[in-house]
């Protein structure tokens, strides 16, 4: 079945067709570790494992590549103001490689509390400077490069097309760049490949170039590492769409400038996870909010989260509230109790081809998740077989990633519940009352909860 993502480079959906089938390369632009995640870049991180899901979904191999940027992010995008990293180690009193160290490890583990696939690999800026140092030697043997007292930059001008991702005209994207003045700059929009160590300063992240001692500028490490680790399979590059206009649009103007070759040719971007209010959560603002403050030190499975994005699509804002976690919670609870149900009785026996291809369409377009969940309810509502139905679910669980199956497993009913569960199903079709509520009173007993849906009786530990 086809596959289509939405471009951001056509602004189009596109029929997605990788350079060399069946393998897949994905570059996902990682966290810059000075600081916990927040919820709104696990957001991000979500929609794009649910797009590597969906690949593998469709049988496709996928090298997926995630960077951790543990140096030259600077505060402004620009590439003015102070190095995160720096910054972060100045506040905790601590060395900026302890600060990366601490806050990759904390990434790591909301991603596996979100069961997040791992990448296949994870690189970081500080061990592939001597890489990011070839790509601008190449861009400097090329002319797109200058000096100036502060770094090496790239001069956007000599790039022809330098909006293609932003769709934005030069004189926007230009008006956002003179936020942060730079009189050295030919063009507002240039950016720094290589930053020089402050005079007299001994930074604690620099390395010797042969332009001086320094650090390399933040847009130059993915380049880099995407072209060292997937080669020529450039399929797929992703992240939120804060980058689009700075970010990735800088990346493809070097990475292009340097080959001569286009770059990747799908560039899909998450949108934000907003505050009601329609604010922005961001780590530089500090108003943001973690997993572990918001679910897991509650005693809320931080799998309800990977739940509740799915209620929006990727491409729209979603907004944050406690409505919504409860809903998620709710929903959640509930399609584990449907799933459990359906084991407590039964074996997992044959998909539904049909039920599949209504799945699979919903996923395969843009990564319908709004869809695909409704798809879901379909299905465990029909009229099938229960086993064929948690088949079916389990498979379509390697794209939710909800731990359907460990859930179900998990509640798995004693043999004795089981029995009065079937003699209930019994009492109740006879219409036998009396019984039925008897029957219930000792499953209850037993320390179980029992409630009658329209879709049927539910028993599940509470
Ligand atoms: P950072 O660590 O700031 O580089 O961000 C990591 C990822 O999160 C990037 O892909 C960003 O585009 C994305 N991101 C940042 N803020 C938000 C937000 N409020 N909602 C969704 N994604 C975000
Ligand atoms: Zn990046």
């Amino acid at each position: 079945m086809d596959l289509y993502f939405y471009n951001t480079l056509s602004r189009k959906k596109e029929l997605f067709v990788p350079v060399r089938p069946p393998k897949v390369g994905m570059y996902t632009c990682g966290p810059t570790v000075y600081n916990y995640a927040h919820i709104g870049n696990l957001r991000t991180y979500i929609f794009e494992d649910v797009l590597k899901r969906v690949l593998l979904y469709n049988g496709f191999e996928v090298k997926h590549v995630m960077n951790i940027t543990d140096v030259g992010h600077l505060t402004g995008d620009r590439d003015m103001g102070e190095d995160k990293l720096e910054k972060g180690a100045r506040r905790e009193g601590r060395s900026a490689w302890e600060i990366a160290e601490f806050y990759t490890r904390a990434f790591k583990k909301d991603l596996a509390a979100l069961n997040i696939l791992e990448p296949t690999i994870w690189c970081k800026a500080t061990e592939t400077i001597a890489d990011q140092i070839e790509l601008i030697k190449r861009l400097e043997q090329r002319g797109f490069t200058y000096r100036t007292s502060d770094g090496i930059y790239f001069d956007t001008s000599k790039f022809p097309d330098y909006t293609k991702l932003s769709h934005q005209n030069l004189e926007a994207l230009q008006e956002g760049a003179r936020v942060e003045k730079n009189p050295e700059k030919r063009n507002p929009t240039d950016f720094a490949l290589w930053k020089f160590s402050p005079p007299g300063v001994k930074r604690q992240m620099e390395w010797d170039s042969p332009w001086g001692v320094g650090f390399p500028g933040w847009h130059i490490e993915c380049s880099a590492m995407s072209m060292k680790y997937l080669g020529d399979m450039l399929d797929i590059h992703c992240g939120g769409v804060d980058h689009i206009n700075v970010h990735h649009t800088n990346e493809i103007a070097q990475s292009e400038a340097a080959t001569g070759k286009q770059f990747f040719r799908f560039w899909m971007h998450g949108a934000f996870l907003i505050i009601s209010g329609g604010k922005k959560m961001a780590k530089s603002e500090g108003n943001f909010l973690t997993l572990e403050a918001t679910f897991i030190s509650k005693g809320i499975d931080p799998l309800v989260y990977r739940f509740a994005t799915f209620q929006t699509h990727y491409r729209k804002p979603m907004e944050y509230s406690q409505d919504a976690v409860t809903a998620a919670r709710n929903g959640l609870a509930h399609l584990r109790n449907q799933v459990r149900t359906l084991r407590s009785d039964s074996e997992p026996a044959g998909t539904d081809p049909e039920f599949s291809d209504k799945f699979r369409e919903a996923v395969n377009d843009d990564l319908n998740m709004p869809r695909a969940m409704a798809v879901v309810q379909e299905l465990l509502k029909s009229g099938l077989e229960p086993g064929v139905k948690l088949a079916t679910v389990y498979d379509w669980d390697r794209v939710l990633g909800l731990k359907l199956e460990k859930a179900a497993d998990a509640g798995r009913l004693p043999d004795e519940v089981l029995a009065k569960i079937e003699a209930r199903r019994k009492a109740r079709r006879e219409k036998n009352w009396e019984l039925s509520d008897r029957l219930r009173d000792e499953i209850q007993a037993m320390g179980y909860v029992v409630r009658d849906t329209k879709d049927g009786m539910e028993v599940f530990r509470p």
